[in-house]
């Protein structure tokens, strides 16, 4: 845990501690802008400066590995893989998934997701319920981070809406492909 930390003299002051902030920034500034007008020049090229991401024009492609959105995966049907066996919900640390179970008429299949709904509000990203399902049927390779709603409830992300989501990255496709569509929900 960080300890409380009482404030010395010349941070009591405020002033240093602000010229001391203003230094940093014109000093970072100072550096890309020569460094950019030498790139420009053929020069330097060895030496890299920070890049500015024209967000959300321009997107960072997410590492293959990272835990992105989620999405229930389907069978060749279309029907989901998930057979409800709450396995992704008990291992949930958070408590944001919500399954509602029912008898599947094929009696092959025991059970299937009448609901399925993640409250993305209070999902920390852990991975868990991915790791936990013995059916491979949620992932979090969509390549899509962005969560940010206006009103709450419309972070409760249901299963037709898991279910419309893709991998990032298509099977059996290279990672040279990757390319991040816009968020569109
Ligand atoms: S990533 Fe973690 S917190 Fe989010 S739904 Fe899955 S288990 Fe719950
Ligand atoms: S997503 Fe997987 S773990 Fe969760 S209920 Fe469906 S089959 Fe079980």
């Amino acid at each position: 845990m960080l300890e409380d930390k009482p404030l010395n003299f010349w941070e009591r002051l405020y002033l240093p501690e602000i010229f001391r902030g203003l230094w940093i920034t014109a000093r970072h500034f100072c550096r890309n802008l020569s460094l950019h007008a030498l790139h420009s020049l053929g020069l330097a090229r060895d030496k890299e400066a920070a890049v500015t991401i024209l967000y959300p024009e321009e997107r960072r492609v997410s590492p293959l590995s990272s835990r992105t959105r989620h999405r229930l995966t389907k069978r060749a049907d279309g029907t989901p893989k998930c057979v409800a066996c709450m396995l992704c919900a008990t291992a949930c640390p958070a408590d944001c998934i919500f399954i509602e179970a029912a008898e599947h008429p094929d009696p092959a299949v025991e059970k299937f997701p009448l609901r399925f709904d993640i409250d993305m509000s209070k999902c920390v990203f852990c991975g868990f319920c991915v790791e936990a399902c013995p059916k491979d049927a949620i992932r979090m390779d969509t390549g899509i981070v962005e969560i940010a709603f206006h009103d709450r409830r419309d972070m409760v992300f249901d299963i037709n809406f898991l279910l419309k989501e893709e991998a990032v990255i298509p099977h059996g496709d290279q990672p040279a492909q990757v390319s991040v569509a816009p968020v569109v929900r």
